[in-house]
């Protein structure tokens, strides 16, 4: 995997929204582990909470990001997440109910509530159906406050069991409803399907990394997960086969002619563990948004360097519980060390030319065994070129080669200006203004960034007369320019 082909949602997270139209609301940061774009962000929203109610919906996402993590694989790779909720407030509390489901309780009553994503129970007429009427404004508010989204959750503010899946999943407060919302991020976000059976001719089937007609024990896709011992179809005696994969008769809402991996799943059961098969699918699901190391030094990757050289080569790795990544070093193709996550070079020894320094991160999870597409191995390639007639006191700068950041235009400021840098390469960008007395007046960008030229501008209309000072850092580069504003 190139490091440079990060989440594809990294390119929206500089969508800066003017004041008029945005909607922003109070984001509290649950857990981080590290940047936005080399991490799952998970974001939950309130839905039916009042402002003074905000404590009780926050209570409940600390209880279910501690459910979130304790859920195989979700609590392997928790490193591998951040965690926000985003309080958005409605008029009223609670959610609607219509009344018009087919299997209405009886002795229910009837309500509507003023909320902002304007929930409701009884949609598609079932009671337990609990859906959000406005995704538009769930799409606005995740633009406005957190761009970077890659699962949601909607909290409902009402104690019947109810929530639903979708591209966001919805949950009310009972105590089973979350588990089913991290039943449908199994499909939203891990493509599984339904291991349940359903009503006969109900729905037709789908081929899933879990669900399958194939019978043929060598080409079941699962089949590196069945022992030689398993009788195909396995039969469904719980207390000899329920442990392990085989092929269970009964999955995508058809009883027969359809095949699952393990007796039970959450994709069949809820409250039950996921299965091998879809733990799995989520971790490939996971790398193939991310890569498998967090960041890696020198951030260019083509480089010359005099015949006296030393370099550290460094990989930042992801890092799941327990550690499972190993990263290899080969120089010029030969491995040259093994499972460490650096390699120091000393250009003395090689000969002019060009040399290639390439790591390789692997995660070795016992928890994954079908990787066609290699999503849990990444690297990195140095091209190094080594030149003897170069001075050694070029080789700290060759480090920060590429990177150009220029003086503001007009400088002195009356109204705007125009920042204008240069990044090599994809990098994490921090552009800041700074007074005379060194305090941050403004942040222009915080977060990654492309490659190429960028001309930033800043409206000087927030600060006074005066000196500034304009700071870029961008990986390993870091620079400040000094500028004036003048009175209008
Ligand atoms: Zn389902
Ligand atoms: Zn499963």
């Amino acid at each position: 995997m190139n490091f440079n082909i990060l989440k594809s949602t990294a390119l929206f997270s500089l969508s800066f929204c003017s004041a008029l139209f945005c909607q922003n609301f109070p984001v509290n940061e649950v857990l981080i582990n590290g940047e936005n774009y080399t991490h799952m962000n998970i974001v939950f929203l309130s839905e039916g909470f009042t402002k003074s109610e905000m404590g009780l919906f926050n209570q409940k996402v600390e209880s279910t990001v501690r459910q979130i993590f304790k859920t195989q694989p979700y609590r392997e790779y928790k490193n591998y997440f951040n965690v926000y909720s985003i309080e958005v407030a409605s008029k009223e509390s609670g959610s609607d109910h219509p009344g018009t489901a087919i299997d209405e309780p009886q002795g229910v009553s009837t309500f509507t509530r003023d909320t902002y994503f304007n929930s409701t129970f009884d949609g598609g007429r079932i009671h337990r159906l609990l859906l959000i009427k406005n995704y538009g404004a769930v799409h606005s508010v995740l633009q406005d406050n957190l761009p970077e989204w890659d699962i949601v959750f909607i909290i409902v503010n009402h104690s019947w069991l109810g929530g639903a899946g979708g591209a966001f999943a919805i949950f009310s407060l009972h105590s089973r409803s979350f588990d089913t919302a991290i039943h449908e991020v199994g499909h939203s976000f891990a493509h599984l399907a339904d291991e349940y059976e359903g009503i006969a001719g109900g729905r037709t089937g789908h081929e899933a990394a879990n669900a399958t007609t194939e019978t043929r024990r060598d080409f079941i896709k699962w089949n590196k997960w069945i022992h030689g011992s398993t009788p195909l179809p396995t039969p469904e005696i719980e207390d000899r086969y329920g442990n392990v994969i085989g092929l269970f008769e009964g999955a995508v809402y058809n009883p027969t002619g359809w095949y699952r991996p393990k007796y039970l799943c959450k994709m069949r059961q809820s409250l039950k563990p996921f299965c091998e098969v879809c733990i799995e699918q989520t971790i490939l699901s996971i790398y193939n948004l991310l890569p498998t190391f967090e960041s890696f030094e020198p951030f260019n990757q083509e480089l010359t360097f005099s015949a006296n050289a030393n370099i550290d080569f460094v990989i930042h790795p992801m890092k799941p519980t327990p550690n499972t990544i190993q990263t290899d070093w080969y120089l010029n193709n030969e491995l040259i060390a093994a499972d460490t996550d650096s390699f120091h070079l000393r250009t003395a020894g090689y000969n002019d030319g060009k040399h290639s320094i390439k790591a390789v991160v692997t995660d070795k999870t016992h928890l994954v065994k079908n990787d066609p597409y290699t999503f849990l191995s990444g690297e990195v390639v140095w091209e190094i070129k080594i030149d003897s007639t170069r001075l050694a006191n070029n080789d700290a700068s060759e480090l920060i080669k590429g990177f150009e950041f220029h003086q503001n235009f007009p400088n002195p400021v009356h109204n705007i200006t125009t920042i204008t840098f240069r990044l090599p390469i994809s990098s994490t960008v921090r552009l800041q203004i700074y007074n005379a007395k060194g305090q941050i007046v403004q942040t222009l960008r915080n977060g990654q960034m492309l490659p190429g030229l960028h001309e930033i501008s800043w409206r000087t209309n927030r600060v006074s007369q005066g000196v500034y000072f304009i700071r870029l850092l961008a990986g390993p580069f870091s620079k400040v320019k000094k500028c004036l504003v003048l009175d209008r």
